[in-house]
């Protein structure tokens, strides 16, 4: 059984690659996301390639064995599985469950993990709009495009939101963006670097390109 830094690593290496689309994460990025010092994190990623779980080259960066990525993925399952189950039976806000799944993610088992899997009737997404790995560990391809390339006169409905930070999340909530939310781009104000958008029933809000990259959506 891997150590939860392990498999904190390892699930961390696995959520950069999905976001930069490359086989390879540098270590660099690999420490922004962790929050450690890049050190730190080169010595681990020595420690994790003499287990087999990645591969790493010295300046090119690191990537997961089919091992790692199989490990990782079951991290993921198991956070993204845990939100949702606080969401639905606990009743906790989803502005709160990322910091608690990151915790329960290393102590639920597989049988605990896959009871709540089928209770929740097989679940495609977690309270985020993040695909959840199913049993056998595939991934549903993230579908959609960033909010903040829409042009204007689209109409598009929120899949994703991309960002865990509690507080974005509150906002997101507030503005009436949260996943399933139907939006049309109004105007797009390259000035303000604002994105202008009509939610339907006359709300309209202006929001803030930065975070609109944040959220994904599919036309329509
Ligand atoms: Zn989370």
């Amino acid at each position: 059984m891997a150590t939860s830094t392990v498999e904190d690593y390892l699930k961390a290496i696995l959520l950069e690659e999905q976001a930069s689309g490359s086989g390879r994460v540098a270590t660099g990025r690999l420490a922004q996301a962790l929050a450690l010092q890049p050190s730190t994190v080169t010595a681990m990623m020595k420690a994790l390639a003499d287990g087999g779980l990645v591969e790493h080259e010295r300046y090119a960066g690191v990537r997961l064995t089919p091992s790692g990525r199989k490990l990782a993925l079951h991290v993921l399952r198991r956070h993204r599985l845990v939100e949702l189950f606080l969401v639905e039976v606990l009743g906790l806000d989803w502005s709160e469950v990322h910091d608690e799944a990151e915790r329960l993610e290393h102590a639920v088992s597989d049988r605990l993990i896959d009871r709540i899997d089928e209770m929740l009737g097989r679940p495609a997404v977690d309270p985020h709009g993040d695909p959840i790995p199913t049993a056998e560990l595939e991934v549903a391809a993230g579908a959609g495009e960033p909010l903040s390339e829409l042009p204007a006169g689209v109409r598009a409905r929120v899949t994703r939101v991309g960002d865990q930070d509690s507080g974005f999340l509150r906002r997101v909530d507030r503005l009436g963006l949260s996943p399933g939310a139907r939006l049309k781009v109004v105007e797009r104000d390259a000035d303000a670097d604002t994105l202008d958008l009509d939610l339907g029933r006359g709300r309209r809000v202006a929001l803030g390109l930065r975070a609109a990259a944040k959220i994904t959506v599919e036309r329509g």
